[in-house]
């Protein structure tokens, strides 16, 4: 019974998400219209409100029919179809008061509210209180920065452009304004060449060069039709650690320095750009660390699980080899490191960042034991690239649950790689 109830709960807030996020567009195409409305803007309209309903049906089936709440929005569904082409009747849909304090409740109880329901939240707060209240306005305005753009793009920035053209105080994020953009070229592809090519990225994206991302029809599974090796190779990463393992004798060490903060949201991840200096010795041999990068969950798994999250340091020795330090990370306390670069990590894909006089050590970021599994691998993005030692330590650092919401991409993780005739050393 608690079980059914929750699911219900969590139907009913994806409803009201979305419900939300239409009645925002509406409103806000209605008043920009005012009341001259365009006809493709009313077809769209229909076209969202059949969405809801849609999704409405599937809660239902899942959520089994006959709980009083959601026979509550059915009923007002049906009546928020038949008058969506009125504003009036959009705003008396969510302007019901008990029906937004129960919602308000029911996220109070949720530990770890996700953006998404904090972005519907926001929504449903600011019609039914008006976009008058700063406070409102600038939640919402913080939620949509956070939000899952690879997910909602499309209803988000609907409702942005409608709320927009409502209050005039809300910004719309240039995605919106835009078309929305596909996933640019090559990124942690390019360890080395990552530096400094953010000037290039407008120009790579303006021409139909090679794209992919980690869903739909540019996922994994298809960029081996662009990029061969990603699909033929035999030594791809990441890879499910798990034993038989062999005891190596390779000796590795960290040797990083503190130096001037270089981010940059490249689209794929948030990697942080590292000034010449810092090292990483295997065997006593230097290799540089050029940048490091986040994955959200972790690529490798240990004996089938990922972890949260996983931090890749990307290293070249004089000789051009690469090798990957790869640290877990652990759902569990807050990492003080990762809140640093978290304040300064640009939510949207853009050129570098570089805050003035913000130094950062990724020593930081490391954990105490350097016990470590070790193999052959690629790189885990196109064009995949073999010849890459990984360096994966066994000990996990923590990250908080907020910390690992606050990252900007919900998920960009390969997925793992069959072993082949490869061996995973212990060290
Ligand atoms: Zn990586």
């Amino acid at each position: 019974m608690a079980l059914q109830k929750v699911i219900m709960k969590r139907a009913f807030a994806e409803i009201l998400l979305v419900l939300a996020l239409v009645g925002a567009a509406a409103f806000g195409w209605l008043n920009l219209q005012k009341g001259n409305l365009a006809n493709n803007n009313v077809a769209a309209l229909e076209t969202k409100v059949k969405a809801t309903e849609h999704l409405l049906r599937q809660s239902v089936e899942e959520a089994e029919v006959g709980d009083l709440a959601l026979d509550l929005m059915s009923e007002e569904l049906v009546e928020l179809r038949t008058k969506a082409l009125q504003l009036d009747a959009v705003k008396a849909a969510l302007a019901n008061g008990p029906l937004l304090q129960d919602v308000e409740l029911f996220y109070k109880l949720q530990k770890g509210l996700s953006v998404e329901r904090q972005l519907g939240l926001g929504a449903l707060r600011l019609l039914t209180k008006g976009g008058d209240d700063p406070g409102v306005t600038e939640a919402f305005q913080k939620a949509l920065q956070m939000a899952d753009w690879n997910g909602r793009k499309n209803t988000i920035c609907a409702a942005q452009i409608g709320l927009a053209a409502a209050g005039g105080n809300v910004k719309v994020m240039s995605e919106c304004a835009l078309q929305p953009p596909n996933a640019q070229g090559a990124s942690d592809a390019a360890p080395g060449g990552a530096h400094g090519n953010a000037h290039d990225k407008a120009a790579a994206s303006a021409h139909a060069g090679p794209h992919w991302g980690y869903e739909g029809t540019m996922g994994p599974e298809r960029w081996g039709s662009e990029f061969p090796t990603c699909g033929k190779g035999k030594s791809q990463a990441p890879l499910n650690i798990k034993g038989p393992f062999v005891k190596g004798r390779i000796s590795v060490a960290a040797d990083y320095k503190a130096g001037p903060l270089r981010m940059i949201n490249n689209g794929h991840t948030v990697q942080v750009n590292v000034a010449s200096g810092s090292k990483l010795r295997i065997d006593g041999v230097p290799y540089d660390l050029l940048q490091y990068h986040f994955h959200r969950p972790s690529e490798e798994q240990i004996d089938g699980k990922p972890m949260a999250m996983v931090i890749h340091f990307v290293h070249k020795s004089a000789a051009g080899k690469l090798a990957v330090l790869g640290v877990l990370l652990k759902e569990g306390n807050e990492n003080p490191g990762i809140k640093t670069l978290w304040n300064y990590a640009p939510t949207a894909e853009g050129p570098e960042v570089a805050p003035e006089e913000v130094v950062f050590n990724p020593t930081h970021l490391l954990p105490k034991e350097f016990d470590f599994f070790s193999y052959e691998g690629s790189l885990t993005t196109p064009p995949c690239t073999e010849g890459v030692r990984f360096f994966i330590l066994k000990t996990p650092v923590n990250v908080s649950r907020e910390q690992v919401i606050g990252f900007p991409f919900k998920r960009n993780a390969r997925p793992v790689q069959p072993l082949n005739d490869r061996v995973i050393t212990v060290g």
